[in-house]
This record gives structure tokens, C-alpha cells and sequence, in this order.
């Protein structure tokens, strides 16, 4: 109630990234940030309002001061499908670049929105990938905080590299240790993001542009919290002259069972079904398998996938969201009767899987993922070991912390990073052997096995403490919302 009338007049304006990873923890905010007694509006273009609409009006029904904005995408401009509005809708990743056409025709469209809303918002949380978002709220005067759904270890990581320039020094596939950071991490120049590896190093420009957006505005809210990594988050905030807010884990806002299962997109299955055939597996027995919205595999590293999780000789929950390959994915399930074969311990989701509610069945015992930055929180958050298996982006460096620093992790021996959207080289495939051992190590039962999943347990718990009044991230959320009432405060007296 405090927080209430402490914050009466203050309201907070969320513009995400149009692509799950990001919006998903964007809402999620929104709704944390309303539980704080803050106004919050959130744009969201058609797509996004009609698969997130029915989770924020439960949130408003049930009190919470919090409402959807809807503005239009100009995909058809852009030369983009109809309807594609959304990374994950992408039909190709050679309209990647029409998608980023598209982001830049939105400044027009928000700033429109932005100067029909009163009161003006007190402050904007922005994706950082919407780097126009500076010059839209410099002209309204709003204070700017940034979030790019990636953690204080990545932040720390990729900041450490850019000023050492350390990657620019050694050939591609020799491993080097990253400069500064409280642990010894070590990386080959083929396993790092964007801006960093020589074969994904497309849009330059952007990127930099992204990069001086980030650095510029007032603060960074980050989905992690302060426990889970302890040292990064402190050299995070020194560089950024102490404005930092964890204020994570954001997925555990979805409190209820509707909300995980709603979670994103329409689950591709029934989320009672699902939680039926959980409920008869024995605890800690099953590895649910997913790699995220994006990724793409290849019809050769499904299979390596799928023949290795069957191989582990554990039951299994397997996702197949494989875009272009899908056809041929389909037809060597059906041939090789793996479906068939395997009918008593797996269960094949063909689309979205309502992951936060399968995660948080006692029956699962491990996940293995792509190592997005939700996913790793979620995995975490469900208190579950991890078998890595990471694609692109920043994922590599979520593989190294949850591997080497929190020790909850077994890799799967992926070591190239791949474009967005694209399959690997099918000499970078994940051999099925890989995956195979990297189960076994997770779920095994032996002590290096129970160790990993005692810390991971323990990890749960602590994520669970941040989120509950006193702990660090409800601080820092109250932290956060005094900060910008100062400004308000000092704005309205100016
Ligand atoms: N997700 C889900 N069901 C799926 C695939 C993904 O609920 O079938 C959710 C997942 O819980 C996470 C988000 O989508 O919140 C994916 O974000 P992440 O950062 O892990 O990976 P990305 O999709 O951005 O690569």
C-alpha cells in the first residue's frame, strides 16, 4: 500500500522487441512493476496484443493497474508477409532484414501513439534493439531505461570485450580467456555474438547504433537476480555509474497455471494433457527438451537430437519447432517409427510447449535448452540442471555461467555459433553421442549428479526469495520506481 501512494502519479510506458524472448519478459515486468502500484502501458502491434491480451486483462481484472496499447506494425511497407510481426513469424531469415525495416518504420508510429497519451509517461523501459527509442523520448523529455533480456554476466562480458578488443587478436577457433571478469571463462571468437564473431558479424551499423543507445540511457533493468551472480553485477554497475536494477526472475510474476500455460503463444497442446502425462512419471525422471522461439535446427541435427535424448533411455518431452526443414523432419519421425518406437516415454510437442508449467511439474528432472537467457532463468527458477546445448546470440555465454560458474550444467559439446534463424554447418552438428552422455551426467544419480542438483535446488529456492517482499529484486523494483519519482519530482519543479 505504500508503494502505492508513494507512486500515485507515476507511470511507466514498456515498448518490446517484437519476438517471444522478449516480450514474454516484458509483460512479465509490466505486471511486477503494476504489483508495485505503478501505471503501466505497454505497446504491443496486433500480433503480439492477441497472443498476450487474455494474460494482461486477468492482470487488470484482478486489480492491477496495467493496459495494452495496440499500434500497427508496417510489415506490408517493409515488404514483410501480412501478419509477420514477429521474429518467430519470420517465413525466412532472408527477410531478417525487411524485419529490421520494419522496427525502424515503428518510431514514426510509436511517437505518434506516445503524444496521445496523457499524462506523459514518467519513464520508458525500451528494448535496446529499438535504438530509435532515444530520439523518441528525448523529444517528450522522458527518462529512458533500457533491457535487453540478457544477463549481468553477458552485459559484463561483452563490455569487457569490446573495450580489451582481446577477440580481435587470436585466430578463430583458439580459445581465450576474457579479460576482467571474476571468473576464468574462456571462449573461442566463433562462440560469440554478433558484434564480436567474424561469421555473424552482419549489420555493423545497427549493432553499434544498439550498443551507444544502451550505453547512453539513464539505467538498465536486468531479468536476473543479484544472488545468482554475485561480483558480475557489481562490475556491471560500476561501469554503468551504479544504475542497474535486477529485478528478476520476471517469469516467476505468472503465478497461477492458466498464466504458464498462456505463457507466450497458444500452447500447441493441451496443458492438462501435458500435465497428465507428467503425472504419472516418477519425480526428477523425465528431460524436457526445448530450444526456444528462434532457433532453427537442421533435419540431420534433429535427428542426432532426438536419437540421443532415446538413447539416455530416460522419458522425454522433445519439442520440434523446426521451420524450414520441418517436412523432412516429419516424414524421417514417421519412417524411422521414432514416435512409434518411442509411444511409452516421449511426448513429441509440435510448436509451442507450455514451458514454465511443464518446468515446474515435479516430474521433470532436467531441461535441455538452447541456453536463451528465459529459458536458463526458467530452468533456474524450477530449481533444474541443465543439459546445454547452445545455438546463437548470447547463448554461449549463458552456457559458460550456468556450466562453470553456478555448476549446474552439462554441455552437450556444441562449439559454433550460428545466424539467427539459420542451421549449423553439418560439420558443427551435435552428434547424438553428445547428447546422450550430457543426459546421462544430468539425471544420473551418483554424486557428481545429485550435487549438481542439490545447487540447482538451492538456486531455486534463492531465485524464489528475490521476488518475495525484502528480497533483492522487490528491492530493486522499489529502487527503480524511487529513482524515476526523484526525477518526476525534480521535473515538475523545474
Ligand atoms: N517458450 C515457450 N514454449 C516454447 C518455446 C519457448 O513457452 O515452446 C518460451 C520460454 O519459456 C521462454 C521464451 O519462450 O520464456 C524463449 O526465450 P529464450 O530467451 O529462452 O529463447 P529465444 O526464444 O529468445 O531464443
Amino acid at each position: 500500500m505504500a508503494a502505492i501512494e508513494k507512486t500515485e502519479q507515476l507511470s511507466f510506458l514498456l515498448i518490446p522487441l517484437m519476438a517471444p524472448g522478449h516480450v514474454i519478459p516484458m509483460i512479465d515486468m509490466a505486471k511486477m512493476l503494476a504489483r508495485h502500484g505503478v501505471n503501466v502501458t505497454i505497446m504491443l502491434t496486433p500480433l503480439n496484443f492477441n497472443r498476450f491480451s487474455s494474460v494482461v486483462n486477468r492482470a487488470a481484472m484482478s486489480g492491477l493497474p496495467i493496459r495494452l496499447l495496440q499500434i500497427r506494425f508496417p510489415s506490408q511497407e517493409a515488404g514483410l508477409p501480412a501478419g509477420c510481426e514477429s521474429a518467430d513469424t519470420l517465413p525466412s531469415y532472408q527477410l531478417i532484414q525487411n524485419f529490421f525495416v520494419a522496427i525502424k518504420l515503428l518510431q514514426a508510429i510509436v511517437e505518434e501513439k506516445m503524444e496521445e497519451m496523457n499524462p506523459i509517461p514518467s519513464c520508458v523501459i525500451f528494448d535496446k534493439h529499438l535504438p530509435w527509442m532515444a530520439e523518441a523520448c528525448q523529444k517528450f523529455g522522458i527518462p529512458r531505461v533500457s533491457f535487453d533480456g540478457m544477463s549481468s554476466f553477458t552485459q559484463l562480458v561483452m563490455h569487457n570485450l569490446y573495450v580489451s578488443k582481446i577477440h580481435q587478436t587470436v585466430p578463430e577457433t583458439v580459445p581465450f580467456l576474457v579479460p576482467g571478469l571474476p571468473h576464468e571463462i574462456e571462449f573461442t571468437k566463433l562462440q560469440l555474438p554478433g558484434l564480436f564473431n567474424p561469421r555473424i558479424n552482419d549489420f555493423p551499423e545497427f549493432r553499434e547504433q544498439v550498443r551507444l543507445t544502451e550505453a547512453e540511457a539513464y539505467g538498465v533493468v536486468v531479468n536476473s537476480f543479484e544472488e545468482l551472480e554475485k561480483g558480475y553485477v557489481d562490475e556491471f554497475k560500476k561501469i554503468r555509474g551504479g544504475k542497474v536494477w535486477c529485478i528478476g526472475p520476471l517469469s516467476l510474476s505468472s503465478d497461477d497455471n492458466l498464466d504458464r500455460a498462456e505463457r507466450g503463444n497458444q500452447a500447441s497442446i493441451d496443458a492438462a494433457q501435458c500435465l497428465k502425462w507428467l503425472d504419472i512419471r516418477p519425480p526428477g525422471s523425465v528431460i524436457y527438451a526445448c530450444l526456444g522461439s528462434l532457433a532453427r535446427i537442421s533435419a540431420p541435427q534433429f535427428l542426432e537430437l532426438a536419437l540421443g535424448l532415446e538413447a539416455s533411455n530416460h522419458p522425454f518431452i522433445l519439442v520440434v519447432n523446426t521451420g524450414s526443414e520441418s517436412e523432412e523432419i516429419e516424414k524421417w519421425i514417421s519412417e524411422d517409427g521414432f514416435e512409434e518406437r518411442n509411444r511409452e516415454r516421449c511426448l513429441l510437442v509440435r510448436g509451442w510447449a507450455p514451458q514454465v508449467l511443464i518446468l515446474s511439474h515435479p516430474a521433470v528432472g532436467g531441461f535441455l535448452s538452447h541456453c536463451g537467457w528465459n529459458s536458463t532463468l526458467e530452468s533456474i527458477c524450477a530449481g533444474l540442471p541443465m543439459v546445454t546445448f547452445p545455438l546463437f546470440g548470447e547463448q554461449f555465454l549463458n552456457e559458460k555461467l550456468v556450466v562453470q560458474v553456478l555448476k549446474t550444467g552439462v554441455g552437450v559439446g556444441a562449439r559454433v555459433s550460428v545466424h539467427l534463424g539459420q542451421t549449423q554447418r553439418p560439420e558443427d552438428k551435435v552428434t547424438r553421442d553428445g547428447i546422450q552422455a550430457a543426459v546421462e551426467m544430468v539425471m544420473d544419480q551418483g554424486e557428481e549428479g545429485c550435487e549438481r542438483r542439490r545447487v540447482a535446488q538451492e538456486l531455486g529456492k534463492m531465485a524464489k526469495r528475490s521476488v518475495e517482499e525484502g528480497g533483492s529484486s522487490c528491492l530493486n523494483i522499489e529502487l527503480l520506481i524511487e529513482d524515476i519519482a526523484k526525477l518526476a519530482k525534480q521535473k515538475k519543479s523545474s
